[in-house]
């Protein structure tokens, strides 16, 4: 199926879990996460009008960026070694994985440009899952404040593997409150206007309780 197509499917979609949310769709946007695909398929995503590309691996996003370039918004999206972040510093626009004090200071060292980067966070409290304890975040992201190209653009966080759609709710409406915290604290390197949070098969759950970025792989260009 055309990537149009299922755009059209997804965006009906996120119409009526704002009209049940009382959201404005304007407030939410598309990552097409690409990393399964052709780079020609990536393109068509964009020709579609998606602005925003998410890759997880150093070489996935090297391969796309090599012919997409500039035209696509990067965001890495998957779990990121230090020694590869060097690798993807001038393509990424964002990162989504920063959980960690080294890796914040490797992300530092490669660039004095800013870097928009959210704090992963495990709000589902599931072994497997990567990102800090969401007791663990205000701390973590106030000691951000010594890397002068960190920017805390928002939080990301995975919903558990559950059929439980309450579980995965109050996942991503604990990142919500989480993300209140934060702000309250007024850092002027975080922001955090941002949750990226929902994939293909709970972003209507993750935009009722206020996703603003949702990453979507298999249901757009799968
Ligand atoms: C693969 C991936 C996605 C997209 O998952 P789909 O279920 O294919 O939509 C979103 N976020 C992260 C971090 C991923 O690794």
């Amino acid at each position: 199926m055309k990537v149009q197509e299922k755009l059209s499917v997804i965006n009906e979609r996120i119409q009526t879990a704002c009209r049940q949310s009382g959201r404005n769709p304007e407030e939410i946007q598309i990552i097409a996460v690409t990393k399964y695909v052709s780079a020609a398929r990536a393109e068509e995503a964009l020709e579609a009008g998606v602005l925003h590309l998410g890759e997880n691996r150093d070489d996935g996003l090297a391969d796309k960026y090599n012919v997409l370039g500039d035209r696509a918004v990067w965001h890495f999206i998957g779990s990121l070694q230090s020694r590869k972040v060097k690798n993807i510093i001038g393509r990424v626009y964002y990162i989504h994985s920063l959980d960690r004090l080294s890796l914040a200071a490797e992300i530092d060292k490669r660039t004095s440009e800013p870097v928009q980067c959210f704090v992963q966070v495990n709000t589902s409290g599931e072994e497997s899952k990567h990102g800090l304890k969401p007791e663990e975040t205000a701390d973590f992201i106030r000691s951000c404040s010594s890397f002068p190209s960190i920017r805390i653009a928002g939080l990301m966080t995975m919903a558990p593997d559950t059929e439980d759609t309450s579980l995965i709710r109050t996942t991503f409406r604990r990142l919500r409150e989480l993300r209140e915290e934060i702000q309250e604290m007024n850092l002027s390197h975080a922001p955090c206007r941002e949750l990226s949070m929902g994939m293909s098969n709970d972003y209507e759950i993750a935009i009722e309780e206020g996703a603003t970025f949702i990453r979507i792989g298999t249901s757009l260009v799968g």
